[in-house]
This record gives C-alpha cells, sequence and structure tokens, in this order.
C-alpha cells in the first residue's frame, strides 16, 4: 500500500479516536504517515520533553503523531499500544514502562508490520524490536561513581565514610545498567572497608525502588536513618537520578541534615531536571548527569524515518544490548557528568536552560 494511501486510512481512525474525546495528542494532519509514541509518564520531567521533542521533529520530517502518555500503568500502556496497531499507525516509538511486559502486543504490531523503535529503555523478552535509541546507560552509572569518588576524595583520604545506594527500577532494564556501572567505581572501596554501607542493602534486588517512585526513595532514606544511624552520620548517597535524589535530600533535610556541623552527604543524581539544577546551584545535591533530550528525540525520529524510507539508520552498538530474545542494534548518546563547576556551561551555554530558569 502506498505511503500516503496508509496515512490516509489511518487519519481518519485517529480523527475518529480524537472526536470521541481520548486524551491523546494528536497533531494535524502532514504527509507522511502517523507515528505512535507511547511514553510511560509525566510524573518525571524529562519525559514529557522527549515527548514534546519528538512530535516537534517527527513534524519537521511530515509525519503526524499519536502521542499517549501511560501513568506508570503498565495495562494502560499496552492498551495505548494495541490501539495504535489497530489504528495502523505507521511505526511505533515506545518508552516502555515495564520492560517484559509488552509481548504479546508487539507480536501483534509486527503481525501489522508495524516497525517498532524502543525509546530510552530496552524493551525485554520480544524478537520483535527493530532498533532502540538511547544513552550510554552503564556509563550514567560510571558518572555517578566517580562523582563520589570525587567528591570524599577516596583515592586519597583515608576514610572510612559512610554510604547508602539506591537504584532506579527494577522492571526498567535501564536501572540494572546504571546500578552496575556505579558499582564498577564503588565496589572496590567497598571491599576495602574505605566505603561502608551501614545498612548492610548493597543488592540491586535491596536497593531498586520500584517504579522510580520518589516518595518511596524518601521514606527508604528516611528509615534507613533511622535504622542504621543513630548518631553516626550518612556522607554519600547513591541516587539513580533526580526524582529520587530530591526524595532523598528531602529525608535527610527532615532529619537534621543541612545545618551547621551536619552538611548534606554527597548526593548524585541523573536528567538534569531543572528542579535538582537548582539544587546543585545552591549547594545542595552534588551531581547530575545530564542526557540531552533533545539528542535522543532527534536520533529516534532519525531511526524511525530511515526505516520508513528503506534506509538503514544508524547505530552504533551491537553488543550490549541483549534483550532475552535478540540483540537489538542501538545508538547510544553520551551522557555528561554535571556539577556546580560546569552546570552553567553544559547547561546555560549549551541552551538547555536560561539562566534565569535556573536562578528562579
Ligand atoms: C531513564 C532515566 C529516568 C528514569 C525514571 C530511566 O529509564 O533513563 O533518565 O530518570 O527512567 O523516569
Amino acid at each position: 500500500m502506498a505511503r500516503w494511501v496508509a496515512w490516509a486510512a489511518t487519519a481518519a481512525l485517529l480523527a475518529t479516536t480524537a472526536a470521541c474525546g481520548g486524551d491523546g495528542e494528536t497533531t494535524t494532519a502532514a504527509p507522511g504517515g502517523v507515528i505512535g509514541l507511547a511514553m510511560p509518564t509525566k510524573t518525571s520531567e524529562r519525559w514529557i520533553a522527549d515527548g514534546e521533542n519528538m512530535v516537534k521533529q517527527f513534524e519537521l520530517l511530515g509525519y503526524r503523531t499519536d502521542m499517549q502518555y501511560a501513568d506508570d500503568d503498565i495495562q494502560r500502556q499496552v492498551d495505548q499500544i494495541d490501539a495504535m496497531v489497530d489504528a495502523k499507525v505507521s511505526a511505533l516509538v515506545i518508552g516502555a514502562i515495564d520492560g517484559t511486559a509488552l509481548k504479546s502486543v508487539l507480536s501483534k504490531a509486527a503481525s501489522a508490520d508495524i516497525p517498532v523503535i524502543a525509546y530510552d529503555r530496552l524493551i525485554r523478552d520480544s524478537g520483535d524490536i527493530d532498533y532502540y535509541a538511547t544513552f550510554d546507560n552503564y556509563k550514567v552509572g560510571v558518572e555517578q561513581g566517580g562523582a563520589i569518588v570525587d567528591a570524599l576524595k577516596l583515592k586519597t583520604a583515608k576514610g572510612p565514610f559512610n554510604i547508602e545506594l539506591f537504584a532506579g527500577s527494577p522492571d526498567d532494564n535501564n536501572a540494572t545498567f546504571f546500578f552496575n556501572g556505579a558499582m564498577s567505581v564503588l565496589k572496590p572501596y567497598i571491599s576495602s572497608g574505605k566505603l561502608v554501607v551501614r545498612s548492610g542493602e548493597t543488592k540491586f534486588e535491596r536497593v531498586g525502588i520500584l517504579r522510580w517512585d520518589n516518595a518511596v526513595g524518601q521514606k527508604r532514606m528516611a528509615g534507613l536513618l533511622k535504622s542504621a544511624y543513630g548518631s553516626a552520620k550518612v556522607d554519600a548517597v547513591l541516587a539513580p537520578n533526580d526524582g529520587i535524589a530530591r526524595g532523598i535530600l528531602a529525608a535527610l533535610e527532615e532529619a537534621g541534615y543541612g545545618t551547621k556541623g551536619r552538611p548534606l552527604p554527597v548526593v548524585t543524581g541523573q536528567d538534569a531536571e531543572l528542579d535538582s539544577v537548582k539544587l546543585i546551584a545552591a549547594g545542595k545535591q552534588t551531581q547530575t548527569v545530564y542526557k540531552d533530550t533533545r539528542e535522543l528525540a532527534k536520533v529516534a525520529v532519525q531511526m524511525t524515518d530511515a526505516v520508513l524510507t528503506d534506509e538503514k539508520p544508524m547505530v552504533n552498538d551491537t553488543k550490549q544490548y541483549h534483550n532475552g530474545v535478540e540483540i537489538v542494534p542501538t545508538f547510544l548518546l553520551q551522557p555528561v557528568n554535571v556539577d556546580q563547576s560546569n552546570y552553567e556551561r553544559v547547561l546555560v551555554d549549551g541552551g538547555y536552560y536560561t539562566a534565569e530558569q535556573i536562578a528562579a
């Protein structure tokens, strides 16, 4: 079927959906077909930016988009993707909630010849993923671990220092990569006793925060301070992303950290969310890992367009991302370590935020 015929059919179907008052955001008509964008949640700033950037860039290439957010509800995401397949979208770009839950709906997409791009998070246990666009997730963790080593001057300081470890959602394939990357840097110091995990909780399964829920992270930190610290103080916390870092900081402040005689510990992060960049500027959060969502959107859009125009998408990793069924060809972008010393240069000069936004 010619592309424009497919587009006309899809447009008609989506117009019906829109008229029925669905909460999707369907953009105005343009040649090139409709791309289904299934995004996980709006609770963290980054996914909103990801979605907006992709819509903009798909439109520039003449595509329409049907973008749906699933509020971190796995079944809702499955249903949204299922409806997109029924509406015969030209391609699917998916930021999965639970990387293991999409097998059957994606097999339906494959039967309908709809290509699938995994966005940021690898989709697991399915042979129906065409490509994967993400950041070097292991390196994100290495940067977080490295920030702790630098801030505590672990290479030369005698220690010992107390550290607590947090990881992301166990059903998000990225979370393991972040944690393993960070632990590759921290483990030698834990083994030598320079870093002490007073709670004893070091295993990914123990320290993972389901659905990246900031409130759960805050609660766990408050609990750890009560159960494992008493008058001892924590010197560093490995936080997997900015949202959880802010939860951890809130628990620490509630327990009296951030006052004279009890400084806040080193706290890492990820995503360079505005609220966390403000905390970095204020000297509260130590670090974040900046992942330019504009670039990720660009890569995903170009991959999709290449697949739909019978070109070969550019990839730079064909080894790391085995999803349980196959290695998914991947394009990895480079994450950037950001702290008080470089946030202005990287984020303001780089046009990600204005100085006014950070100061507000
Ligand atoms: C993303 C992170 C994000 C986290 C929570 C991960 O898959 O790579 O950037 O902080 O999900 O939304």
